[in-house]
């Protein structure tokens, strides 16, 4: 399994729900179908065979689970969220809908970065932004596991892709991973983002950060341009600059996660164009606590991977 922010907020108790003890964490998973209920649905993965984890539980009977985007089902769990124990465990219980075969070009390891932090940047790029290739994005955090899987989907997708983070190391490595252009988050990030399209802006920005980066996320979109925004890792309330969004007419959108069908698209996207998730280390089950460290501290490149 990978760890994500998920994780570390639960483990804190700052999420936004009431959190029963005890609590196995992790939402991320890969691994190999061990048995099924009685009552195992036709078509799924026969047992042995290595499966991705879809890791969204939605209710399934609201308006929005029968309409067109399961993911404003308002009753959705995660992996690890309520009575959904989580994948930080050598075996998941997990719904036979929510396992898919994994990709032939991917390791356990790999796959096992799919499920937050890849899902949740291909809808925001491919969903949300609807970018096409061409046109031009800025991933804000470039060097986290959000940050990297949305250079490299969108590099690969054909955008012409701005990655900004505070760390020389991470913008080289975003560089290596196909962004076009390095910019150092700061005060002049949205300068160094409009100069170098002709005053105009992107097409789209990525928005995970929150507080330190929004002023430039505000003014490096173009007129029309679209932020999309999938979590707050710095800050949640940034002074919101209310007059460049209506007289720039800017798209502020909202992004959890992503839908089953996503997912399916998303690994076969990234089997087709041998993407190879950013992992920046791995530990053994024993070794979770160093892991949750790492990752508390931020300074990681990619994904951290628990084995069992
Ligand atoms: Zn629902």
């Amino acid at each position: 399994m990978s760890l994500n922010h998920h994780d570390y907020f639960t483990l804190r108790g700052i999420v936004g729900y009431p959190i029963t003890l005890p609590r196995i964490l992790g939402c991320d998973a890969s691994g190999v179908v061990d048995a099924y209920g009685p009552d195992a649905p036709d078509g799924a993965p026969p047992v042995g065979s290595d499966v991705a984890v879809y890791p969204v539980r939605q209710c399934g009977a609201c308006a929005a689970c029968m309409g067109p985007d399961p993911m404003l089902c308002r009753r959705f769990t995660m992996l690890s969220d309520g009575d959904f124990e989580g994948s930080l465990a050598e075996y998941v219980v997990v719904p036979a809908r929510n396992i898919v075969p994994k990709p032939a070009s991917l390791t356990h390891a790999q796959t096992a970065c799919m499920g937050v932090s890849f899902l949740t940047a291909y809808r925001m790029l491919f969903v949300k932004a609807a970018l096409q290739p061409g046109t031009s994005v800025l991933v804000q955090g470039a060097g986290g596991g959000l940050g990297t899987a949305a250079v490299q989907l969108a590099a690969a997708a054909g955008c012409i892709v701005f990655a900004s983070s505070r760390s020389q190391t991470k913008l080289d490595a975003a560089l290596a991973l196909g962004a076009r252009h390095a910019v150092a988050a700061g005060k002049d990030a949205a300068k160094a983002v409009l100069s170098a399209t002709s005053g105009e802006g992107v097409d789209a920005v990525i928005e995970s950060v929150g507080e330190p980066t929004w002023a430039t996320s505000v003014r490096a979109a173009r007129q029309g341009g679209a932020i999309v925004v999938a979590g707050a890792t710095a800050g949640a309330n940034p002074p919101a600059d209310l007059t460049r969004i209506f007289w720039r007419q800017l798209r502020v959108l909202g992004s959890t996660m992503g839908t089953l069908p996503e997912f399916v698209r998303l690994l076969r996207f990234v089997d087709d164009r041998t993407i190879k998730p950013v992992i920046d280390a791995t530990y053994p089950l024993p070794d979770a606590r160093r892991a949750f460290e790492r990752l508390a501290s931020g300074e990681h490149f990619g994904k951290l991977l628990i084995v069992m």
